[in-house]
């Protein structure tokens, strides 16, 4: 078994294909290795070393000897020897998973120093400043990672020592200011651990490989692969690099760039760097970092060759790329190349402009872009019209505008998140260890860091509003709260964040729809030029009908009817209706709101130009349009204190029928088309309504393509009652009209016996709609309401359930159910045109079932129209044989 693989210009036993075994790091070193790329040479210890180490608390067997080995060709490739006090080799211990955790994990940097390599290192380069600088770094991360003290210890003896200098920055601090805060530092580990600092090389490297294989199991590392559902059983590989030092002088440097603008995907090298520093420097927030560009003034060889190499880079992986770089006295080392992170918007951008540059084919561009995020693109901007109160600008880190209660601290942002609120996470900068907050907030603002620092990158990642290095403001966390200029800005108070173009605003602000750029536009033609599925909408309102076709919807999946009723003025009639016993009284009331409903769907009809629109009769439970029980019980009572008797009694009537109308258990009570079956008037309205509005519209020139659906139906017999009723009343209308329209009568597929019994409905249906939502509750015998604020999550936490069957399709169970449906309805009903509608027809991995089971069509809300056309693309490119 072999644990070690060597990079660098002896040999290079990886590459980029081995991620799983070797990292993404160490693989990607490996590869920029393998194209000639100058990487420092180094080794990398497998995911599998790390798995049987975390499993038997032991290095494997022979691990050990690897090592060394490889520290020796290491030695010969550099000509300096581990542990030399006259040439030492130096080391960085790097972690890197199978799936990039940025910041996740650990690294230690300037392995290898100790007392006595800290003179030879002095007399090598004269240079005290520089080695003492190293020391340091290598005693605080070494005390952090490997020995678990908290780093703030040696960032507070630091930051006191710069206020006794009277000094800002590191780079003030001299060769004997190192050398006392190395003194300090040493200390602290004494203190804190009751042992001196380790000064055997060996065993510093060895202690620390450890670590790092350790730290796949640290909180924030576990918080992360949780969110991401990145599994836990990959392990991390641990690279040892030699290093190559960027805090040499202010001819040396480090720094991270991105390939292209990893926030808009504009083509242009994107990065920062800081000159004289080294490692994490840049992302640290420590210094506020130059932009790239100054670069090609400050070291133009340097910046040149990074652009050759970006562009080398971008051709091999045919990808944008994250790059992390050093300048050693003018020469350029390459340490990390990745994928880059994006923006769901930069995603886009990049696809297609990689299409047209030649790098990927349109199929590559639509596979590379996670179908979901693009739900985020179209999330709401800042309505430009608005008055808004700026009160401080920063760097526009991540795009998209967010509104929230500010809130300082990220365990608080979780309470107040759980809690159903908005929150903007305000820190100074950001570290790993506030990532849990991140991931809840609506956007992130920070005083210090850059366009590459910790907030930015991960609320890129997250995809999530971020403003970063807002230097105007100034945050107090003693109160805690913030100063914007004249304005001062508490916890809890509302703000709202531009990460577009960098603003903070005071307050609340409107919103307004986005628009689909150009970019997405190409794409989702490709999409659809792809795709087999239809992708239809579900809308209730003109407005929402209309942003779907923005966005491209073929027509409306479902449109619900009884949204109209709670409408103003119309809700009392309603009312009214549903408490009138006689027949003929109850008419009256339904005759009111014919016209109303009619117009609703001449509206709508108007609005499709002859797309199909399938209007689902009205559903829901009779009591939701009602006052509610309790609130009636109270009015009572209160009445008759008050001596009113006759109100009393009128209040009491009302009670009376609701009480009547009460449902242990309305999710399964009198809904659906048992409603039009008891009360079949009002769906007579309805459909009347529907048929004269199509005749309507009609007349006036435009296409119409109305589709009854009837709910919630368990038996063939209710919907022959039902269809055979309604179907004469359609036909009445036309006739009075005198005009013919094409129409099409089906139901929902809900229950799972209708899907058992689909051949028979199929006999009577022209098309099925699958309404997952209840379709799942009933198959699951779990009511959505009760569940999800209670143990559903837990059993997603437990892992007894994988995932929220309610917004990922549950394949095994429901799917069963559909796929029968499917079967047996098509075989009776070749023409039986199947779709669905529940929410789960605008989640990219429902869609993708949808298409095997051989679906027509999915329907989904407006914003998530695109998701599904591009992930019914993807869908197909999938699953070639289907
Ligand atoms: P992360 O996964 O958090 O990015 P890295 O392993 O990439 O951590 O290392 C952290 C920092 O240390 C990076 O900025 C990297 O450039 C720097 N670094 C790592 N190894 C070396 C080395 N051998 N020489 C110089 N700098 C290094
Ligand atoms: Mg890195
Ligand atoms: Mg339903």
């Amino acid at each position: 078994m072999k644990y070690v693989f060597f990079f660098g210009k002896t040999k290079t036993e990886g590459g980029a294909e081995a991620k799983n075994l070797l990292g993404g790091k160490g693989a990607n070193l490996a590869e920029m290795a393998k194209i000639g790329l100058p990487v420092p040479p180094g080794f990398t210890i497998s995911t599998k070393a790390c798995i049987e180490f975390l499993k038997e608390r032991k290095f494997p067997e022979g691990l050990w000897q690897e090592i060394e080995e490889n520290i020796r060709v290491l030695e010969k490739e550099t000509g300096k020897k581990f542990g030399d006090p006259e040439n030492p080799l130096l080391v960085s211990v790097r972690s890197g998973a199978p799936v990039s955790m940025p910041g996740m994990m650990d690294t230690i940097l300037n392995l290898g120093l100790n007392e006595k390599t800290v003179s030879g290192m002095i007399k090598l380069t004269d240079n005290p400043r520089f080695v003492f600088d190293a020391y340091r770094r290598l005693i605080q991360m070494f005390g952090s990672v490997v020995l678990g003290i908290k780093g703030e210890k040696f960032g507070t003896v630091l930051k006191d020592f710069k206020i006794k200098k009277d000094v800002k920055l590191d780079t003030e601090l001299t060769a004997g200011d190192w050398g006392e805060i190395c003194e300090r530092f040493k200390k602290i580990i004494k203190e804190e651990t009751g042992k001196e600092f380790p000064q055997e090389p060996y065993l510093q490297l060895r202690t620390a490989i450890q670590a790092v294989f350790d730290s796949w199991n640290n909180k924030r590392a576990i918080d992360y692969r949780n969110f991401n559902k990145i599994p836990h059983h990959l392990g991390t590989a641990v690279n040892v690099v030699a290093m190559v030092f960027g805090n040499l002088g202010f001819d040396s440097g480090t720094g991270v760039a991105f390939t292209r603008d990893p926030a808009t995907g504009e083509k242009r090298l994107y990065g920062e760097y800081l000159l004289n520093a080294q490692g994490e420097d840049v992302v640290a927030g420590i210094r506020t970092p130059q932009k790239i560009e100054k670069l090609k003034e400050e070291l133009p060889n340097a910046y040149n060759e990074l652009l050759k190499i970006s562009e080398t880079l971008e051709k091999h992986y045919r990808d944008v790329q994250d790059i992390e770089f050093t300048i050693e006295k003018g020469k350029l080392w390459m340490l990390q190349t990745r994928t880059a992170k994006r923006t769901p918007q930069a995603a886009v951008r990049m696809a297609v402009d990689l299409v047209k540059e030649g790098l990927i084919d349109k199929q590559q561009a639509l596979l590379r872009i996670e179908a979901k995020d693009l739900e985020k693109i179209l999330h709401p901007t800042i309505d430009p019209q608005a008055k808004v109160e700026v009160i401080a600008r920063g760097l526009n880190a991540s795009p998209g505008a967010a509104s929230g209660l500010v809130c300082f601290d990220a365990d608080l942002v979780e309470d107040w998140v759980e809690n159903g609120k908005d929150v903007i996470l305000v820190r100074p900068e950001t570290d790993p260890d506030d990532v849990h907050g991140m991931m809840r907030a609506k956007g992130i603002l920070t005083q210090h860091g850059g366009a590459t620092s910790h907030a930015a990158v991960v609320a890129r990642g997250l995809g999530k509003p971020c403003v970063a290095g807002c230097e105007s403001i100034e945050i107090d966390l003693s109160v805690p709260k913030f100063r914007a200029g004249e304005v001062e800005v508490r916890q809890g108070d509302e703000i709202t964040i531009n990460g577009t173009t960098g603003e903070v605003i005071l307050g609340r602000v409107p919103m307004v729809e986005p628009k689909i750029t150009d970019e997405l536009t190409e794409l989702l033609s490709w999409a659809d030029e792809i795709r087999k599925l239809g992708v239809l909408t579900n809308a209730d309102n003109p407005q929402d009908a209309t942003k779907a076709l923005n966005y491209g919807a073929e027509g409306i999946g479902l449109c619900r009817t009884e949204h109209m009723f709670f409408e103003k003025g119309r809700r009392e009639v309603v009312v009214k209706m549903i408490m009138e016993n006689d027949e003929a009284e109850r008419q009256k009331y339904l005759d009111r709101l014919l016209p109303l409903q009619r117009k609703d769907f001449e509206e709508i009809f108007e609005v499709m130009k002859g797309k199909p629109v399938i209007i689902r009769l009205i559903d829901p439970p009779m009591h939701e349009f009602l006052p509610r029980k309790e609130m009636l019980i109270e009015e009572v009572a209160k009445l008759r204190c008050q001596g009113k008797e006759k109100e009393a009694e009128e209040k009491e009537k009302i009670l009376k029928i609701v009480e009547n109308l009460w449902e242990i258990n309305p999710m399964l009570g009198l809904r659906g088309c048992r409603t039009g079956i008891t009360f079949p008037q009002i769906s007579a309205m309805q459909v009347r309504a529907i048929f004269e509005a199509a005749c309507n519209v009609t007349k006036k020139g435009v296409k119409v393509f109305p589709k009854v659906m009837i709910p919630l139906v368990c038996d063939v017999a209710e919907l022959k009652v039902e269809r055979t009723r309604l179907e004469e009343i359609a036909k009445k209308v036309m006739e009075e009209k005198g005009i013919k329209i094409d129409y099409r009568f089906g139901t929902m597929i809900e229950l799972p016996r209708a899907a058992l019994t689909a051949n028979e409905i199929a006999e009577v249906a022209q098309f099925f709609s699958f309404g997952t939502n209840d379709l799942t509750q009933t198959t699951f015998g779990i009511s959505r309401d009760d569940a999800e604020g209670k143990f559903l999550l837990k059993y997603i936490e437990k892992g007894i359930l994988k995932e929220n069957p309610f917004q990922v399709l549950d394949r095994k169970g429901v799917g069963k159910l559909m796929k029968a449906a499917v079967v047996l309805g098509k075989k009776i009903n070749p023409d039986l045109e199947v779709g669905i509608c529940g929410e789960h027809g605008g989640e990219p991995s429902s869609i993708e079932f949808c298409y095997q089971l051989g679906l027509d069509y999915v329907s989904c809300s407006p914003f998530r129209v695109p998701v599904a056309r591009l992930a019914a693309a993807q869908a197909v490119l999938k699953n070639p044989e289907t």
